[in-house]
């Protein structure tokens, strides 16, 4: 079984004071995040319930991107926009081993629930096995197991990263479609027939889509998506 880092951040949390990931100052509401960075955090409302993308306050249906061009996933929220306070908090997180931001993220996908998590599995999307061995710890499986403790829901690895695709920061969304083909397979065994895959960041949703793609060629029917910030 594989260790959580967030396990052992969640006992650290009882001996030391709440400090901002983002300034350093005083944290509140149990996070590690001040109330003046807590606030400089745009939620991501009003937006397309199956790409997440943002829409014109007061819509509320599927953008019209999906409903002429379906996709994998059946359904998509992102928590917040990648913007203030959710950049700096990611870019913590992800590349200065950061796993208190990582934390903070994981309550802030908590405050802003999507309204169909009852029954369902969440679903890490892996990393590569040559990037985790850099890294050291694998984003999207803590958050996962951080909303898993949280919501009660049952996590579990189904998926693996086939191959070490290239960076995608730079290639346009045909670009990282190509990039990502088969990227993922899904683990032997019995699935469940409806998931959530968590991630951090949703970009142009390819790599989501990619995974979701490989999740239902093994027979998942329907996949859903939870992550932490979209970028507009
Ligand atoms: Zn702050
Ligand atoms: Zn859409």
């Amino acid at each position: 079984m594989r260790m959580t880092v967030g396990i052992v951040h969640s006992l650290a949390r009882w001996l030391l004071p709440l400090r901002c990931r983002v300034c350093a100052q005083r944290g509140h509401q149990g996070m590690d995040l001040c109330p003046a960075c807590h606030a400089a955090a745009q939620t991501n409302l009003p937006a397309c319930p199956r790409c997440a993308l943002p829409l014109p306050a007061g819509e509320v249906s599927v953008c019209a991107a999906c409903l002429s061009a379906p996709t994998a996933l059946l359904a998509c929220h992102a928590a917040w926009r990648y913007g203030p306070t959710l950049d700096a908090l990611v870019r913590r997180y992800k590349f200065e081993q950061d796993l208190a931001a990582g934390a903070v993220l994981a309550g802030l996908m908590l405050q802003q629930r999507p309204p169909w998590l009852a029954g369902q599995v969440l679903v890490p999307v892996p990393l590569h096995r040559q990037r985790l061995a850099q890294r050291g710890y694998d984003q999207a499986h803590e958050l996962a197991a951080q909303l898993a403790q949280a919501t009660g829901l049952p996590s579990g690895h189904l998926l693996r990263r086939e191959r070490a695709t290239a960076a995608q920061s730079g290639l346009d969304r045909q670009q990282r479609r190509k990039n990502l083909r088969r990227a993922f397979v899904a683990l032997p065994g019995p699935l469940p027939p409806s998931v959530v895959l968590v991630d951090d960041v949703m970009t142009t949703g390819a790599t989501l889509e990619a995974a979701a793609q490989a999740l239902q060629r093994a027979g998942v029917v329907q996949v859903r998506a939870w992550v932490a910030a979209r970028t507009p």
